[in-house]
């Protein structure tokens, strides 16, 4: 009454079909695979492509971990298919994800330029977007130097009341049989050394923070709650087929300062002269936006600033001073000048301040500072962002929430909500190449044209 081959269970159309169809196609060696040639001798290894293609199909189905998919090899027919009913234990599933990480995300670059030699993207707009993933590691595990300076204080009084209590049952057992002595103090140092370590990490980084076990990650999220240890993934969206063409996975914990490197690496995989980006307030960035214009990539992203008064909101804000570029001095609404005084270059900011006799005898005074005198600041790139942001249209706006919306949208419940199960750069780089891998064969699947 079943069908005699296991051929026979997998539907023409099966997206495990196209999985297999990919790998079948990609140069293993040249993404540097592990083992892409067999061995002439000893014994034979799983060849780097049934391995991946058992990774992408349990991406692509919401199965992750190797436990679950060397399981998903002895119970499911399109696994059995496409493993061709090999079943490689749990840890040579797990060792392959773990020392194939650059090479995997080579893969999923591959997958983007075949979709561009097919003509998938239209390149015409891109989307950037960045969304928090947690790191495998619980907000306990954050401490800063205040923390790590009370832990070892703790420790160092543990150590010396375990060391004077030696002392008294030294003299009265002096043997120690079991040597759980050492045992014990080389826990306690052993733990000293890693606190030690954290500490020095710290000072040689200039962070405020170390993610114990997770040093990569970093405390991330909106609000003045406490803050997980996460990534910052970054995806840039083809905005016409939905197609995901470049990502990465950072610890920056704003997306403020990814806007031209995203969108540089984007305009290199599509080899194109000309690129326009679209992005959220969040990237509003004046040194940003003028690397992208200098880079032949017209960036929108509407403004994300405050407002330069001190006052209750009703003051005059900077658009009320007109900016004289030929004079680089700002005129008031009174029609006095505010001259350059200071220049922030880590901020990169200039500040312009008006004279205290004109504004302390100036009748619109009140409407204008709370000080003696107004001072209005002007960015280095103010040009550049002002042009982002006239850009930054509501209907340029609406392309991009609905372009970035589904990717991360979809991508999230593959991997549990937005959490990783590797440690570090490295490992979540491979994962999330993964996850877009089996995003982008979703789309491109789910997209095809339908035959006439
Ligand atoms: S308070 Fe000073 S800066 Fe403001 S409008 Fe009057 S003169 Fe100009």
């Amino acid at each position: 009454m079943l069908p005699d081959r296991i051929e026979d269970y997998v539907a023409a159309d099966a997206a495990v079909r196209v999985i297999d169809a990919f790998v079948d196609r990609l140069n293993m060696a040249e993404l540097g695979f592990q083992r892409a040639v067999a061995p002439s001798i000893g014994r034979p290894s799983y060849d780097p492509r049934d391995l991946l293609k058992l990774y992408i199909y349990g991406y692509f189905n919401e199965v992750r971990s190797s436990r679950r998919l060397e399981r998903e090899c002895r119970r499911n027919v399109e696994a059995m298919w496409l493993m061709r009913r090999l079943v490689p234990d749990f840890k040579t599933v797990a060792d392959f994800r773990r020392d194939n990480g650059s090479a995997i995300v080579g893969a999923c670059r591959a997958f983007v330029l075949i979709c561009r030699d097919a003509g998938l993207f239209t390149a015409r707009l891109v989307a950037l977007d960045g969304s928090l993933f947690r790191a495998v590691a619980s907000a306990k595990k954050i401490l800063g130097r205040r923390e790590i300076e009370e832990a070892r204080d703790r420790l160092d009084r543990r150590i010396a009341d375990y060391l004077s209590g030696l002392d008294t049952a030294d003299a009265s057992e002096p043997d120690d049989a079991g040597g759980a002595v050492e045992s014990a103090m080389a826990m306690l140092e052993s733990r000293r050394g890693e606190l030690d370590r954290m500490a020095g990490w710290l000072d040689e980084t200039g962070r405020a923070t170390v993610v114990e076990g997770e040093a990569d990650a970093r405390p991330m999220g909106k609000g003045k709650g406490p803050k997980p240890p996460a990534y910052n993934v970054q995806s840039v969206v083809d905005a016409d087929s939905g197609l995901i063409v470049h990502h990465d996975v950072t610890d920056e914990t704003s997306d403020n300062r990814m806007l031209h490197p995203m969108a540089r690496a984007t305009k290199d995989v599509l080899s194109l002269d000309s690129l326009t980006v679209v992005a959220d307030a969040g990237y509003s960035n004046g040194a940003q936006a003028s690397a992208c214009e200098d880079d032949g990539i017209t960036p929108c992203a509407p403004a994300n600033r405050t407002v330069n008064n001190t006052g209750d909101g009703t003051l005059f804000d900077r658009t009320a001073f007109a900016y004289d570029v030929m004079a680089d001095r700002f005129v008031c609404p009174q029609g006095r000048m505010l001259e350059r005084k200071q220049v922030m270059n880590k901020d990169r900011l200039v500040f312009y301040a008006a004279k205290p006799d004109d504004c302390g005898a100036c009748i619109l005074k009140s409407r204008c500072t709370t000080g003696s005198r107004r001072h209005v600041s002007r960015h280095f790139d103010e040009d550049a962002l002002n042009r982002m942001k006239e850009r930054a249209t509501p209907e340029m706006m609406r392309i991009r929430r609905s372009a970035v919306e589904h990717p991360f949208g979809t991508i999230k419940p593959m991997m549990a909500g937005g959490r990783f199960l590797t440690r570090n750069l490295n490992g979540t780089r491979t994962e999330m190449a993964l996850s877009i891998l089996a995003y982008n064969i979703m789309r491109t699947i789910n997209t095809k044209p339908t035959p006439a």
